[in-house]
């Protein structure tokens, strides 16, 4: 009889479940990938002898606007991303200094000290106002995965989905929905999570638009942590 140990999938790295020996149809329930099981011959056939041929045309495919760090026992993503509105309100900031600096001018030049310190609290809002508004425009989100934690990191500002999970406490990463060939990969959506011990769903990267990039992130991220 067949025994078969190493059914792994060639998109994400990860364990290809078979409930049925006599299956012949494998998906791939992380990344959605299906394969056709072929085994030549009858019965007597050994592992080596059967094939896991791909039915689905997803592949992975780097992406192109992260930045990809992979080292020995690490991987980095990093993704620079802005807020809608960002520059309305940079617009507003700027408009804001250059009202007050004018007054400023005005009252220094006529020499009324009081009006001054009373505008410097203006020139204070404007410069938070900037500073927020340059921030929304350079964001820059990094996971960090290592053989010991998982970890989601916003700059300038703490993003509310940041986390630093123990690696030992996730049970596997996903793609979101799974891609398939049913639905038209251009139209969708994916992201890529990690389900916790106490089935919890991290987001570790999202509006990933490419399934082909979904994918091959989720083959670095179980090679690296062999997650299946
Ligand atoms: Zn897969």
């Amino acid at each position: 009889m067949t025994v078969l140990t190493k059914l792994q999938c060639q998109n994400c790295s990860a364990q290809l479940d078979r409930s049925d020996a006599h299956e012949k149809t494998l998906k791939c329930k992380y990344c959605g990938s299906t394969y056709q099981l072929e085994t030549p011959g009858d019965a007597d056939s050994s592992e080596d002898l059967t094939r896991l041929v791909p039915k689905t045309e997803l592949r992975a495919i780097k992406p192109d606007n992260l930045d990809v760090d992979k080292r020995p026992g690490s991987l980095k993503v990093t993704r620079k991303w802005r807020k809608r509105g960002s520059f309305i309100l940079l617009a507003m900031a700027i408009v804001w200094l250059l009202v007050i600096f004018n007054q400023l001018i005005e009252t220094w030049l006529e020499g009324a000290n009081a009006s001054i310190l009373f505008l410097l609290v203006f020139v204070a809002v404007g410069g938070l106002l900037l500073y927020r508004a340059l921030s929304e425009i350079f964001n820059q989100s990094t996971l960090s995965i290592s053989k010991q934690s998982v970890q989601l990191k916003t700059k300038p500002f703490t993003w509310k989905g940041d986390f630093n999970h123990p690696l030992n406490k996730i049970k596997y990463f996903e793609i979101l929905p799974p891609p398939g060939p049913s639905i038209s990969p251009s139209t969708r959506v994916f992201r890529i999570c990690a389900i916790t011990s106490d089935d919890m769903r991290l987001t570790l990267l999202h509006k990933i638009n490419n399934p082909g990039h979904a994918i091959y992130l989720l083959r670095e991220i179980n090679e690296l942590t062999k997650k299946q």
